[in-house]
């Protein structure tokens, strides 16, 4: 499964970091947001102030990350990176708070997964550039104020909605990160291609674009295993035909579908005449734990337009039946 994972897998962070663009004008897509980030960063450089806190959303691996790196860049300032999960306690909160310098950008990943306790404290420094620290325990507990360097918060989720509100309306600007096109992603693959010192032609480059899922990380993944194939089967010389046989090989059809996607579309089709069925009875067929399909192969379906969520259970669309190239039953749409 891991090829199309929109997750970073084991060493993969120490690649992507040497494929991270580091400026904002080198940041492909997401036109929007760049624009938007870039009148926030200047109208906060030309005030000589830290700009208003980011939140940014967005699926894994649709740069956001590399978003936040780019902001400390732009102003000119340290930039700290922790994760929700790492704050379980408000103190390990206040640790990192207590030692910014002035104007640092602190990136939290996976903001949603913060403890209460330290939600609570980052409340009150995003606001008043203040922690209360508590010393002692029960009655006798004290809160002792500690003013903390103002700072920029850049906060990452992969649903804003998760946000409880109260921290939700501390941001000052929220860019929502959208799959990209894959016209997008075949710059992408040109400039990680030329960063690798690849030779890329255009129409390899559009092969593995579109079988990318609308995700950078995903097309850089792609890239490599593209370039492997290349070099055990090719003498080292990309192109279409090598690229498709390396995607098809690592079962990764022209639509980003992987061998569980492919499944899950197979099960529903042929055994189940297109749905509607039950998600545990769908996973069951396919061998897998229910959470799995539902986390893992059916949003990508679903954004696919290949199948639908419905009261009454996961139904196939017209486009599933094309896609796997099967005749749906003559009464199945109407
Ligand atoms: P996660 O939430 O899993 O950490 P992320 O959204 O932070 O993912 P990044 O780590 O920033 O994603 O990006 C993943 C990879 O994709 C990096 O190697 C980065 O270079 C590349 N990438 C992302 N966005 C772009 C972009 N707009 N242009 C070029 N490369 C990009």
């Amino acid at each position: 499964r891991d090829l199309v994972s929109p997750e970073a897998e084991g060493d993969e962070r120490l690649i992507e970091a040497a494929l991270r663009p580091k400026r904002l004008a080198e940041f492909i897509g997401q036109a929007r947001v760049r624009e938007q980030l870039s009148l926030v960063l200047h109208s906060a450089l030309r005030r000589g102030r830290p700009p208003d806190h980011v939140l940014m959303s967005g699926s894994p691996g649709l740069g956001k990350t590399t978003l936040s790196m780019i902001i400390a860049t732009e102003l000119g300032v340290p930039l700290r990176i922790t994760s929700g999960p790492a704050l379980e306690r408000a103190g390990d909160l206040a640790a990192i708070l207590s030692t910014l310098s002035e104007g640092e950008v602190l990136f939290v990943d996976e903001i949603h997964r913060m403890a209460r306790p330290a939600e609570e404290m980052l409340y009150l420094a995003m606001e008043d550039f203040r922690v209360d620290v508590v010393v002692g325990k029960g009655p006798g507990a004290t809160a002792i104020p500690l003013e903390i360097a103002p700072f920029t918060l850049v906060g990452a989720t992969t649903r804003a909605g998760l946000l409880p509100a109260p921290l939700r309306d501390r941001f000052g600007f929220v860019a929502h990160m959208d799959f990209y096109e894959v016209g997008e992603l075949e710059q992408v693959l040109h400039r990680s291609a030329r960063l690798l010192g690849l030779e890329l032609p255009a129409d390899a480059a559009r092969e593995i674009a579109g079988r990318s899922r609308g995700t950078p990380r995903i097309a850089n993944r792609l890239l490599r295993r593209v370039r492997d194939f290349a070099e055990v089967r090719a003498d080292g010389v990309i192109s279409r035909q090598v690229a498709a046989a390396a995607l098809d090989l690592y079962e990764v059809d022209a639509e980003g579908l992987d061998r569980l996607d492919r499944a899950v579309l197979e099960v529903l089709l042929r055994r189940f005449g297109g749905g509607p069925v039950g998600l545990s009875t769908l996973a069951v067929a396919v061998g897998e734990e229910p959470e799995t399909v539902e986390v893992v192969a059916e949003p990508f379906l679903v954004r696919q337009g290949l199948l639908a969520r419905t009261p009454r259970g996961r139904v196939a669309t017209a486009a599933a039946w094309l896609h796997m190239g099967m005749t749906p039953p003559p009464d199945a749409f109407g």
